[in-house]
């Protein structure tokens, strides 16, 4: 399964688990980083079994106790957390007509955990696990002012720094006996030389990333604008944005994240807007180069011919595939949740021999997206809240495709 499609079934799983609901304070999660010992986790546990028997609730307390022996029970299988980490969930989940189930879950999260925590209350957490989802792109930072600068990386949440340069360049009092046009002209020679070593690092940093979406740059200003108006950076790094700080060094990456933060949400949105608009501008040329409808989508699919896959977020279809175990039988249709009850009932059995039949079900966006992943194609899910969206999901059944080329 490719990065994109396991993203998006774990946004599907966390969807879900948001809906779930306790009784009273006994939906248990825990994170767990990489590096945590997972002896000191079964401890931490076994202490709140003990703390549990003060829960006043008869009901509650019972429940807790449930959730954390499922949890124990689980962590027993682990010598250590996986190289992410892991996030496990467990409580009794409130279900239609009064009844209740325990639910347990075990969550891979896309990027590494980075801090322990144990949290109990009448939902899962989820959040943290969210802010890790759409984390693969990554985004270059330089904050610099004419003494110093960082280079960083931001990929999600995640701040990395990789360098730090101090620059030398004498501060603005002289030193005695030299002439104030000599010393002027030093300190210009010494701020672009330092300017240069900032690109180049940068540069070499920025080079060995993939999916770098562009760089955002920090500092006070006139500094940072002359940095930027040497043009020093590879040309395949693209500045998206400026942004005045006070920091420059890894405190400042900080800052200049914080203030770039609704640039940073753009980003995604915009991929999403340029893709729909991208497809409605083709459909408008006539030029065979699109098609939409999940047949056509997925005829152009078979043969390789799509390069952009566009499906809606709102898309909610599986992919059944019917399979008899005595015969040649097979059956795949993609449904609705409604349609998917009807389809199983009706092939309770083989049609053909009456035998028994496997059936196995797929989210329609993740079969979809694997499928063109493996014949070189992107897929890019699009929201609904913006009218190119809207209109995919209304106009074109939630599936198109920008195809390589012509499909009969
Ligand atoms: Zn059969």
């Amino acid at each position: 399964m490719t990065d994109k499609s396991k993203e998006y079934q774990l946004k599907r799983e966390l969807e879900k688990l948001e809906n779930m609901e306790g009784e009273g304070t006994e939906l248990i999660t825990i994170y767990i980083p990489p590096d945590k010992n997972l002896n000191d986790v079964m401890d931490q546990l076994r202490d709140e079994y003990g703390q549990a028997e003060n829960i006043k609730s008869k009901s509650t307390r019972k429940n807790v106790q449930s959730a954390l022996d499922v949890l124990m029970g689980k962590l027993k299988h682990f010598d250590k957390p996986p190289t992410k980490g892991m996030v496990m969930m467990a409580g009794k989940i409130s279900t239609k007509g009064d009844k209740s189930e325990m639910k347990s879950i075990i969550l891979e999260p896309p990027e590494k955990i980075n801090s322990f925590r144990y949290h109990c209350d009448s939902n899962f957490l989820t959040e943290p696990l969210r802010n890790l989802i759409g984390t693969s792109k990554k985004i270059g930072l330089i904050v610099l002012d004419k003494r110093e600068a960082t280079i960083g990386l931001l990929k999600g949440n995640n701040i990395q720094s990789f360098k730090h340069l101090t620059s030398g360049v004498p501060g603005k009092t002289k030193a005695g006996g030299q002439s104030q046009a000599r010393f002027e002209r030093l300190r210009k020679i010494a701020a672009h030389e330092f300017f240069k070593r900032i690109a180049s690092s940068a540069n070499s940093i920025f080079k060995r990333e993939e999916d770098l979406v562009g760089v955002i740059i920090g500092g006070p200003s006139p500094t940072k604008d002359k940095f930027i108006k040497k043009d020093l950076l590879h040309h395949e790094i693209e500045i998206i944005d400026k942004y005045d700080v006070s920091y420059t060094d890894e405190y400042g990456l900080r800052e200049l994240v914080n203030s770039a933060s609704e640039t940073l949400e753009k980003i995604e949105s915009m991929e999403q807007r340029d893709a729909a608009k991208n497809f409605l501008k083709k459909l408008v040329e006539n030029e065979g180069l699109v098609t939409y409808g999940e047949e056509e989508v997925r005829r152009a699919l078979k043969i390789g011919a799509v390069d952009k896959l566009l499906l809606s977020s709102d898309l909610r279809r599986s992919r059944l595939k019917i399979e008899c175990c005595n015969c040649d039988f097979y059956k795949e249709e993609s449904v609705d949740d409604l349609e998917k009850e009807k389809l199983k009932n009706e092939f309770s059995k083989c049609p053909k021999c009456s035998g028994s039949v496997n059936i196995t079900e797929e989210d329609v966006i993740i079969e979809l997206s694997d499928k063109a992943e493996s014949m070189g194609g992107d897929t890019i899910v699009i929201d609904s809240d913006f009218e190119e969206g809207e209109q995919l999901k209304n106009a074109f059944g939630g599936i198109a495709a920008i195809l390589r080329f012509k499909v009969r």
